[in-house]
């Protein structure tokens, strides 16, 4: 079966991994760098001299630079896209998803949005999972090709949902990063490293995502009076803030979460579950 020609304009750590992956596939893969000399390791890769080249090469143009203004800076010279389907992996907001699909309608293209939740290492295994959104036609017509990556999922026509997904997951494992960074910090003026720590926290963490569905549920019902649910009021954090702080730490980190718990309480929902504090999130500050 002919594979189609795809084009990867950007190799850094992750546009490197997805032609990597394309070569390996045996889709014939035309690549472009701003500096030269990334694609020596690319075995069989076509190297494009300028972006306009690389895109002339064939239907499917993935794009994988820093951010909107480098991809605008990229693809702006170039104008004219006719018959191309862009797909744009490259990390946006999701208000310059659905602006950059604008774009590339005025220029002639289709436009899949693409949000990797992976690390380049991961790139060509299941485990790799990328969120697309934005043109079905380009996501069902080239499957094949992101399939190579890992596991695709299409998330809906709006080009700013894969976006905004992408960006909901990071907020989870921000938060939770640097919610282990602050008990390692809490942990080490004990002597206690943070390697250490890490062995005590990663199972831990790991164990608490079993709640995720339980915090779920409720928040979907709206109820966060059902029985069974950790109250607001026993999740009170002051212990946790007076124990940090003798700790000699900032802790800038569970004050947020304390006062999302107090905004609650004090509305008079003490009795009712964690889980409510997302209608302090909700509700801005
Ligand atoms: P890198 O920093 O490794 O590479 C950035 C790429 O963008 C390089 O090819 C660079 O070219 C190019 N670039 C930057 N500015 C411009 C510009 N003005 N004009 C032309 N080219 C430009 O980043 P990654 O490859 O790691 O990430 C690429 C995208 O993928 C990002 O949006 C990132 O958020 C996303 N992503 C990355 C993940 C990761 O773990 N790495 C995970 C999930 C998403 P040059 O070599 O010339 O500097």
């Amino acid at each position: 079966m002919t594979k189609t020609a795809v084009t990867v304009l950007g190799l850094g750590a992750m546009g490197t991994a997805l032609a990597s992956a394309l070569l390996e596939a045996g889709h014939p893969t035309t690549v472009w760098n701003r500096s030269p000399g990334k694609a020596s390791e690319l075995i069989g890769a076509a190297e494009a001299a300028t972006a306009a080249e690389a895109v002339a090469a064939g239907p499917v143009v993935i794009v994988c630079l820093s951010d909107h203004a480098s991809v605008h800076q990229v693809l702006d010279p170039i104008g004219e896209l006719a018959g191309r389907a862009v797909v744009n992996v490259t990390t946006t907001t999701p208000e310059q998803a659905r602006e950059l699909a604008v774009w590339a309608g005025k220029a002639g293209a289709v436009y899949l949005d693409g949000g990797i939740m992976a690390v380049p290492d991961m790139i060509g295994s299941p485990g790799a999972s990328i969120l697309y959104s934005g043109s079905a036609a380009v996501f069902a017509d080239h499957r094949a090709v992101l399939e190579v990556w890992g596991t695709s999922r299409y998330v809906g026509v709006d080009p700013g949902l894969a976006s905004l997904y992408d960006l909901a997951l990071l907020s989870g494992m921000y938060v939770m990063f640097a919610g282990f960074l602050h008990g390692a910090a809490m942990v080490a003026p004990t002597g206690m490293t943070a390697v250490e720590f890490a062995r005590m926290a990663a199972p831990w963490l790991a164990a608490m995502t079993g709640a995720l569905a339980g915090f779920a549920a409720v928040v979907d019902n709206g109820d966060y009076t059902v029985p069974g649910q950790q109250s607001l009021a026993f999740s009170d954090l002051t212990d946790l803030i007076d124990a940090g702080r003798a700790q000699g730490i900032g802790t800038e980190m569970v004050d947020v979460v304390q006062r999302l718990i107090r905004r609650q309480v004090d509305a008079g929902h003490g009795a009712e579950g964690f889980a409510r504090i997302i209608e302090s999130i909700r509700a801005g500050a």
